[in-house]
């Protein structure tokens, strides 16, 4: 039986002191952190996201200074907003959330976010310091794995990584985090030949393909360390309700890892608390306070 690497429950405990650190920040500065969430047009999906976001601040006294515009928004318009962002001295953390309608070039606007409240960790500079093994507002999903690694004792240094995915987003970094970390990653994608071999190397599996049980019994070896990054959201025909399912077959992976994270629960709920981290962090940088760890 694999260990169940709760993301739920560390991020729960990553932020119980936050909440009395902002209080106490509120009152000798003025101000708690503030984070700027912009939503453009009405995927469901989308909102629904921005709204947890949302929440997760108002449960930590962060204050959300985000907008939400209307699908038809102009490019110059949403660009004049994150400049404008970018200036204000209210907010620590700015973050676009994707996907954007495709009349806009998310590329184009991501870069105009000044790095040091890019919250997401997207920026080119941002990125170009993971690289280059900078500090740097790191991007939260693979942030939050490599501190649930850390919470349960996991150590990468020496292992044998396999990341599935080479996406901006998760792929790329993971496996940069975890070479940092002193793993000896590989990155696995859609043209990847003999897929199973090569995870079947792996002692810390990385999931992040978003293809429902993508990742068999057959595929793992026995005691490897499964991080899924997948969310599938599975629909049932006929009482219309959907469930989220990860990447991995948690039923048959399960007992032969040694410890695997859970979906939902896992990387998701980590991936929310970093972003919370990021804004703290760049609050603290921008006025000069040293975080409590
Ligand atoms: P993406 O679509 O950008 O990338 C998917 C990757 O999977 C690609 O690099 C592709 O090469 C690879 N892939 C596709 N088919 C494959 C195959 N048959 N064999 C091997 N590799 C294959 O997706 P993404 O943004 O990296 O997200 C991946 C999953 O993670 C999605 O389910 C997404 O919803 C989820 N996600 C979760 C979180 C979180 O907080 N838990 C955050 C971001 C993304």
């Amino acid at each position: 039986m694999a260990q169940i690497l709760d993301g739920k429950a560390i991020a729960k405990q990553i932020q119980a002191n936050r909440a009395a650190d902002i209080q106490n920040w509120q009152t000798q500065y003025g101000r708690p952190p503030g984070l700027a969430v912009l939503m453009v047009g009405n995927n469901p999906a989308s909102a629904a996201y921005v709204r947890g976001k949302e929440r997760a601040c108002e449960r930590l006294g962060i204050a959300s200074l985000g907008q939400h515009l209307p699908e038809e928004t102009s490019y110059e318009a949403i660009a004049q907003a994150i400049l404008s962002l970018n200036q204000n001295s209210n907010v620590d953390g700015i973050l676009v959330q994707l996907p954007l309608p495709n009349h806009l070039d998310s590329t184009a606007l991501l870069a105009l976010i000044d790095p040091d409240k890019d919250v997401d960790g997207l920026h080119p500079t941002n990125l170009g310091r993971l690289v280059r093994g900078e500090p740097g507002l790191r991007s939260c999903t693979p942030f939050g794995i490599m501190r649930l690694l850390e919470a349960y004792d996991i150590s990468p240094t020496g292992k044998r990584a396999v990341v599935i995915g080479r996406s901006i987003l998760v792929g790329k970094p993971i496996g940069l985090m975890l070479l940092a970390a002193n793993a000896t990653p590989t990155f696995a994608h859609s043209k990847t030949q003999n897929l199973s071999e090569l995870t079947r190397s792996a002692d810390i599996l990385v999931a992040a393909i978003g293809i429902p049980n993508f990742v068999s019994k057959e595929m793992v070896k026995p005691g490897a360390v499964i991080i899924d990054v997948g969310i599938n959201r599975i629909e049932n025909a006929e009482t219309g309700k959907a469930r989220l399912i990860g990447d991995v077959d948690f039923a048959a992976v399960e007992p032969i890892a040694s410890a695997i994270t859970p979906v939902p629960g896992g990387v998701g709920a980590m991936t929310v608390a970093m972003l919370l981290e990021n804004t703290i962090s760049s609050y603290c940088d921008r006025l000069n306070i040293t975080p409590n760890p």
